[in-house]
């Protein structure tokens, strides 16, 4: 046994799979030309597609593609044939048709694995009740370089901070988006207190369908709000297509989805900036 992954060890250091840079440059995007038909489906309506993946009408799904290359474990373009025949293959996994084309129907199966792996989220469809907040003393202060200075917020659960503190650690010394920016990566929201979240949310008439008034991710001290970057003369959390769009395509958020797993951190599909702790699992540290 032990020999046998002894030579599997030396196989994929051979191939050079120890790494994920290297096993970026060892992937080949070229596919056999039975791919052709979906690469060239794909390069179309990655910016033309016209659908709802949430309550709106968007165009195009290049804001997702970071998440789905990660989850179909291909970084090609949409346009080679490697991408349509990993996307095939995780389309087998899902009985979706394997046709190698991204549609709505794929999006909703990733984005459904996607929110399983938030319990915050799981506990809610099971219906049960809104999780308590943490106690004070499980609570521990940003530093004023965490804090972004759109708005301050102060605190997150202690275990949640050192995560966050390990994978900034991590970011500044692999993007240098991030090396370069202090404002990159800097928290936005953190923990937020119940009560306060449905003050405020009565006294701005946004309650956002009542959700967060009746129960926010954030009362738990582990769900974070990062600034990833935001688009000309739009807010940092501002929910607009190209809004998220702009977001998905900066280094930071793509280096996040590749990485925050190893710190147990994941995503939330709509807001490019939302990230919950849900510690580290083989499920999230992925490609
Ligand atoms: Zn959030």
């Amino acid at each position: 046994m032990l020999i046998r992954s002894l030579l599997i060890m030396t196989a994929a250091i051979a191939l050079g799979l120890s790494s994920p840079a290297r096993a970026q440059e060892a992937e080949v995007c070229d596919a056999s030309s039975e791919w052709d038909g979906a690469a060239f489906a794909n390069a179309m309506s990655l910016t033309t597609l016209e659908w709802t993946p949430f309550d709106r009408m968007e165009w195009g799904w290049e804001t997702y593609l970071p998440l789905i290359q990660r989850e179909i474990g291909s970084r090609c373009a949409p346009s080679s044939g490697r991408f349509a025949q990993a996307l095939a293959a995780f389309q087998i996994r899902y009985q979706l048709p394997a046709n190698g084309v991204f549609d709505a129907a794929t999006f909703q199966v990733l984005r459904g694995l996607l929110q399983e792996r938030r319990p915050f989220v799981m506990a809610r469809v099971r219906l049960e009740p809104c999780p308590a907040p943490p106690s004070l003393s499980d609570l521990g202060y940003l530093v004023a370089e965490e804090e972004h200075a759109d708005r301050l917020t102060r605190l997150l659960r202690r275990d949640v901070l050192d995560a966050y503190r390990n994978m900034v650690a991590a970011a500044r010394a692999e993007v240098w988006e991030v090396a370069n920016d202090p404002e990159k990566l800097q928290i936005f929201s953190g923990f937020r207190d119940p009560e306060a979240d449905a003050a405020r949310c009565a006294q701005q008439g946004n309650c956002d369908g009542l959700r967060r008034a009746v129960c926010s991710p954030h009362r738990t001290g582990t769900a974070v709000d990062l600034y990833v970057g935001h688009a000309p003369g739009l807010a940092v959390d501002d929910t607009s297509p190209a809004s998220r769009l702009y977001m998905s395509q900066t280094p930071t958020y793509q280096w996040l989805v590749r990485n925050a797993g190893r710190f147990g951190f994941v995503n939330y599909v709509y807001e490019p900036w939302h990230w919950e702790w849900v510690g580290p699992t083989s499920e999230s540290g992925g490609r």
